[in-house]
């Protein structure tokens, strides 16, 4: 029996997903695209030559390290498609798996760090297979964060910037810090020698979550069902951490004990106690929001392109 739904797409897909179910029953179909490019690992595929040739080179530098991080990978060809729009226009790249096939989806004309940390992610979630499968989907999730944050150690800052405000949202109401300040400069905000104390926080309702104990184990179908504002960026926030404090080898563990025992999945519990965290008491998750602020993640999310000067900064993810 396959423990996952033979149709299955990474969570960023999920809402487009349950929309095509009331459409149609058609499974979605890669797209067709004129131009493939052959790499080590796999295609890419594109309507420009010039992009999947970029893209492809891309993949030779930064699919080596996602696959040396991914014990156990699933050996499969990859299957790259750039397009010029994902269905919903806040995803950054998404890994569709049906019953005939299994790609990933990118933006065509994205090339900046943020652009790499997709592809390293999705590489993530299309090449984790079967030794994997009794991954929580939001562990998956952070996994995947984790993994790409390593490959693309440049476009880290950012989100971890935006994880930790989060968090620190969601355990003290936001986060307060001290950093450089900002000014506008033509083309967007630039950074001052002056130094500011700000106090941030992010849009999520706290209030409208699950439980924290049982968060971290919600099924596919429950997470998509989450409707709470900024509940997939505090299941993010939350799995990164964790798969930081427990370690990418102790989780390939975690999924064969569980396998062992039955489990259809890690139980919540056991990625609590191994990541050393206690739900009730949330004084560790403090100190791990604090870490994670560090100079290099002040900095990007001051230099955010929508950050308010004057007004809390609102983060949705
Ligand atoms: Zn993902």
């Amino acid at each position: 029996m396959p423990r996952r739904p033979v149709s299955s797409v990474s969570r960023r897909l999920l809402a487009l997903l349950l929309a095509l179910a009331g459409a149609s029953c058609a499974a979605p179909r890669p797209p067709s695209l004129d131009h493939a490019v052959e790499t080590s690992w796999g295609v890419v595929r594109a309507a420009r030559r010039d992009d999947a040739v970029e893209i492809a080179l891309v993949v030779e530098r930064i699919a080596p390290q996602v696959a040396a991080a991914i014990d156990g990978r699933r050996e499969s060809a990859l299957d790259i498609r750039l397009v010029e729009a994902l269905p919903n226009q806040r995803w950054g790249g998404a890994t569709i798996t049906t019953e005939e096939a299994r790609w990933i989806e990118l933006l065509a004309d994205r090339r900046d760090a943020a652009a790499r940390a997709i592809l390293a992610h999705e590489l993530v979630h299309f090449w984790l297979g079967p030794a994997w499968a009794e991954l929580p989907p939001a562990i998956e999730e952070g996994l995947a964060i984790h993994l790409a944050h390593k490959a693309v150690p440049e476009a880290a800052p950012r989100e971890r910037g935006e994880l930790a405000l989060v968090l620190g949202t969601l355990l003290e109401g936001g986060v307060s810090f001290e950093g450089p300040g900002v000014a506008r400069g033509p083309a967007g905000p630039i950074l001052t020698s002056s130094r500011v104390r700000y106090t941030m926080r992010a849009r999520i309702d706290a209030q409208a979550l699950p439980p924290l104990a049982s968060i971290l184990a919600l099924d596919t179908n429950e997470i998509a069902r989450l409707r709470a504002p900024g509940a997939r960026a505090v299941l993010d926030a939350l799995a990164y951490v964790a798969v930081g404090r427990i370690g990418v080898g102790r989780l390939r563990q975690l999924c064969e004990q569980a396998r062992v025992l039955g489990h259809a999945r890690i139980p919540a519990e056991w990625i609590w106690t191994s990541a050393r965290l206690d739900p009730r008491e949330t004084v560790s998750l403090e100190r791990e929001v604090r870490a994670m602020l560090g100079t290099a993640e002040i900095r990007a999310l001051l230099l955010r392109g929508d950050l308010k000067l004057g007004a809390p900064l609102d983060v949705a993810r």
